[in-house]
């Protein structure tokens, strides 16, 4: 196991070598050229990939992030906007998992649709197997919002092959921790809609399914899930139920799992608030269920104002890796920054962009909990977003501004304008809530970067819409090398499989 390594870094040192020889020929280049920093930079970054060594040991943990709707041009966005936050021109900027060795580009076609949703999209990356929209982890065999047609077409996730190797698993979300993302983890349904029983049909009653919620708690695999933070609080509550924020539950079986949870599980706690999730004690909590609110958790941008206070994407990813280290033979973690694609829906960049630099903080809190040595981080999406950065905006123009061209040295003082003659902002949409039926309107003495601002789209759509290019994959770790190229979505499941030898299938 310990020689590929040695092998390779061996032939890292003989490429190494090769490269100083040819380091010795550079005066065919000019001084110009050489004392570029661009140039000094580019060739450090080729030196130290030289130098870099392939981990190919078993992946004791895996932590999977999965940015909902975090598609390529959010990223570029995400990392201007991080890095003009911090005071400099951005670009060139990168967010935590940017600096990641290994990359790929997943192809996120569904089953039956070219532009997917979350719900065949995470199943292919958490099973291995490509579906159609609307279902959870259950096979293209079942026909989506029948129950009977699923049965026996359930297909099994990497999060419960860990538990069954006795591993520690989790998920935390910004979302409902049963919408479509986080659910196809631990859920086996036709409909991704199916949250809690007041959700279900007749049919799928009279055929036993159960709901996403109910899955959760009652048809856990192995001895549970460790740990579940995020929002969704409601579809865990009767409807007879207040919760503490005001909000009425919606389940119609009398069930409170949030007791059951407690009941189920050995040395359990559930907390909903800031100041009960701080205070838990880790080491005498085994399994953890947090939900911090009746629906989806607060956009990052809003969380401050939450009612009972609200833990961020990097204090949960803290709190969950703190709780699964415990178990010797390792975790599952899956994290999702839900709510990026929520954002995107309402054609509002702002919301988009902070929730992806708090996937980043997140990525970022991890990686100052882990061993590289044993444990492969994936950083992924689901889908994109139809949203583009276009225009000739200056270096350094303000990312959710609108396009000021550089004059000579500086951002030129006046916007620029378009055919219409109106100005226009860098950061769109091809479609959304932003387009103006008729003439746009004129965005002259409007603060673009207004956290509320929604930025201009060209087909009028009460919610705008997924895109169906390709998510990029980032990975570092053992295994993290298996990702190269550009793959099918369902790939990533394999590399799991194999990096983390959870022994899904005769590798
Ligand atoms: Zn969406």
């Amino acid at each position: 196991m310990k020689k590929i390594p040695q092998v390779m870094s061996a032939l890292g040192a003989a490429v190494a070598t090769a490269l100083v020889a040819m380091a010795a020929d550079a005066a065919v280049l000019p001084t110009t050229q050489t004392d570029s920093s661009w140039y000094q930079d580019g060739a450090a970054a080729v030196a130290a990939k030289v130098a870099q060594a392939r981990n190919t040991g078993t992946a004791k943990n895996i932590i999977f992030f999965v940015g909902d709707g975090m598609g390529v041009s959010t990223l570029t966005a995400a990392r201007i906007y991080q890095g003009q936050q911090a005071g400099n021109s951005g670009e060139e900027n990168r967010l935590s998992f940017e600096t990641f060795p290994y990359s790929a580009l997943s192809k996120t076609y569904s089953v039956n649709q070219q532009t997917p949703d979350s719900a065949p999209t995470m199943t292919a990356m958490i099973t291995g197997v490509k579906t159609e929209d609307g279902m959870l982890s259950v096979s293209a065999d079942s026909i989506r919002g029948n129950c009977l047609s699923s049965q026996g077409n359930e297909l099994k996730t990497a999060l419960e092959l860990a538990e069954d190797r006795g591993k520690s698993t989790g998920i935390v979300s910004t979302a409902r921790i049963t919408h479509a993302t986080p659910a196809a983890t631990y859920a086996h349904t036709p409909e991704r809609d199916w949250e809690a029983d007041s959700n279900l049909t007749a049919e799928a009653v009279a055929n036993g399914c159960h709901d996403i919620a109910y899955q959760l708690v009652m048809d856990a695999p192995g001895d549970g899930l460790e740990v579940a933070l995020g929002g969704g609080r409601s579809y865990f509550l009767p409807n007879t139920v207040t919760d503490g924020e005001g909000a009425k539950g919606r389940r119609k079986d009398g069930n409170d799992l949030t007791a059951k949870w407690s009941e189920q599980f050995t040395n359990a706690a559930y907390v909903w608030n800031q100041a009960q999730f701080d205070a838990i004690d880790v080491t005498k909590t085994d399994h953890l269920l947090g939900l911090f609110e009746a629906s989806h958790m607060q956009y990052e941008a809003d969380r401050a104002d939450d009612t009972a206070g609200e833990p961020s994407l990097a204090e949960m990813t803290s709190k969950a890796i703190d709780m699964l280290a415990k178990n010797d033979k390792g975790y599952f973690l899956m994290v999702e920054g839900g709510r990026i694609d929520h954002a995107h829906h309402a054609g509002n960049a702002a919301r988009a962009l902070a929730d992806t630099v708090a996937l980043s903080d997140a990525v970022k809190a991890a990686l100052g909990k882990v061993d590289l040595e044993d444990t492969l981080i994936i950083v992924s999406a689901d889908h994109s977003h139809t949203f583009t950065i276009a225009g000739y905006p200056a270096r350094g123009n303000p990312i959710l501004g609108l396009v000021h061209e550089p004059n000579d040295e500086a951002i030129a003082v006046n916007a620029a304008t378009a055919d219409d003659g109106l100005p226009y902002t860098t950061l769109g949409y091809a479609n959304g809530p932003g387009a103006k039926q008729g003439a746009r309107s004129d965005l002259s003495g409007i603060d673009t970067t207004d956290v509320d601002f929604l930025q201009q789209a060209q087909v009028p759509m009460g919610s705008e819409t997924h895109a169906a290019e390709d998510v990029a994959i980032y990975a570092t770790g053992p295994g993290a090398y298996l990702f190269q190229g550009n793959v099918e979505q369902n790939v990533i499941f394999h590399v799991m499989n194999q990096a983390g030898a959870l022994g899904g299938s005769k590798y």
